[in-house]
């Protein structure tokens, strides 16, 4: 391989005059914890600018790149060459990185940050540009608007020679832009929501309604599948589960059917508000998305959110089930999702349910009986599980509970 390093740019981090030192920190730790899984050879550096991660002959750069295209907080990815810095030490890379690459129009930008370096820039430039344009046949220099530009970096240990840089995630490390309770059902959605909540640094905790007997504990099970998936993205994963069969049996007595699903989703929120202000944590989300099914209208949302003041982050809200689907499938948790479950939802799923819901109605159904109780029933019997490294669900015991 002719690259010997890669060079990962901040982006949003440098420029946001954030606490820049402990983001530095967190970002080459989730690099490495990816790193350890995946290329146990490889570890990453970094200093105020940049981080590093020093190649090995033997690896693959298109599927490390794409392991790296996934962290948050990485705004740029640049393959680069290390070479002598003497002039012909720096040709001889040059002509090899550019004979890889497809371009008809080309120009040389030299930065020497190494400002006792004792060649000029413009020297430097024009010496590889005269050597790029002897050896390879039909381009030309165009300074304004080149197809391909070749950077040489000269620093004090050594110069660094590059011509491609990848996007990167962009957004912060993990955990970096807060924490939120993600509302995980076993479909399609909410997985993708927790990936895309990743991506921007958000640390998610993971709160699941099931209703045993109707539900299985196969559930359980497809859910720590898809967790196992998500871990690629944080430390640590946290899921609770709530058991919510005998609200779910009172909203079913006390409600119109066409409003069970809206009380069921209210119930669900109130749930989530409650332990998530108990876990210190901010803010609820979930993988709804506009339009999708009756009780992802806004007029519906509406009334599911009347009854909490906590943020609730929906990130697929303007995306369509195909896009949804196409991550899915990128991020390996659409297989998972399609497995045939029973949610709580699907059970008790309306025959007409109401798409435009008032909270007027809700209230009137809510008074029909004590739900409350039933309410704090629920948040105390809730069960805690920390993923383990083999993809298995530990249960934690309730002094446990973080
Ligand atoms: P998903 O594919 O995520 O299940 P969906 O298209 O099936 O979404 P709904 O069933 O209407 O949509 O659920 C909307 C959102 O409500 C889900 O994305 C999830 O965040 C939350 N949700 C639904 N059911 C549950 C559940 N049993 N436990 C936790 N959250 C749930
Ligand atoms: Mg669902």
């Amino acid at each position: 391989m002719i690259y010997s390093h890669l060079i990962l740019h901040f982006g949003e981090l440098s420029t946001k005059g954030l606490n820049k030192g402990y983001f530095i920190g967190e970002l080459v730790r989730s690099i490495n914890r990816m790193l350890k899984k995946k290329y146990p050879s490889l570890r990453a550096t970094s200093d105020h600018a940049h981080a590093y991660i020093a190649l090995k002959e033997e690896i693959s750069l298109s599927a490390l790149l794409s392991s790296l295209e996934d962290i948050p907080g990485i705004q740029r990815i640049t393959p680069v060459c290390q070479s002598e810095r003497d002039l012909d030490s720096l040709k001889k890379n040059a002509l090899l990185l550019m004979k890889e690459e497809k371009f008809s129009t080309f120009k040389v930008h030299v930065r020497r940050p190494d400002h006792t370096f004792p060649i000029s820039g413009y020297e430097i430039a024009r010496t590889l540009g005269g050597a790029v344009l002897a050896n390879i046949p039909s381009i030309s220099v165009d300074v304004n608007h080149p197809e391909c530009t070749l950077e040489v970096e000269i620093r004090s240990d050594a110069a660094y020679l590059s011509c491609h840089s990848y996007p990167g995630a962009g957004g912060y490390p993990s955990g970096c832009a807060g924490r939120s309770l993600m509302l995980l059902s076993g479909g399609i959605d909410s997985p993708v929501a927790s990936y895309l909540l990743f991506r921007r640094g958000l640390r998610l905790d993971f709160l699941h309604f099931a209703a045993p007997p109707y539900t299985s504990s196969a559930v359980i099970d497809k859910l720590a599948d898809l967790l196992h998936t998500l871990s690629a993205y944080q430390e640590k994963i946290l899921l609770h589960v709530v058991p919510f069969t005998n609200l779910q049996l009172s909203i079913y007595e006390h409600t119109d059917e066409p409003y069970c699903i809206t009380l069921m989703r209210r119930m669900m929120l109130r749930i989530a508000s409650i332990y998530a202000e108990e876990k210190h944590i901010p803010s609820l989300a979930t993988g709804e998305s506009v339009g999708q099914v009756a009780s992802q209208t806004v007029e519906s949302m509406r009334a599911i959110n009347a009854v909490t003041s906590m943020p609730i982050l929906r990130p697929l809200v303007a995306m369509d089930k195909l896009e949804i689907m196409k991550v899915a499938k990128k991020i390996g948790t659409y297989d998972i999702s399609i497995r045939p479950y029973e949610d709580c939802c699907t059970i008790f799923k309306p025959k007409k349910p109401k798409t435009k819901p008032k909270e007027k109605e809700c209230l009137f159904y809510e008074s029909r009986w004590d739900y409350n109780l039933q309410i704090e029933e629920a948040v105390e019997q809730i069960k805690s599980y920390q993923l383990q490294e083999d993809g298995t669900l530990l249960l934690l015991e309730k002094e446990n509970k973080q």
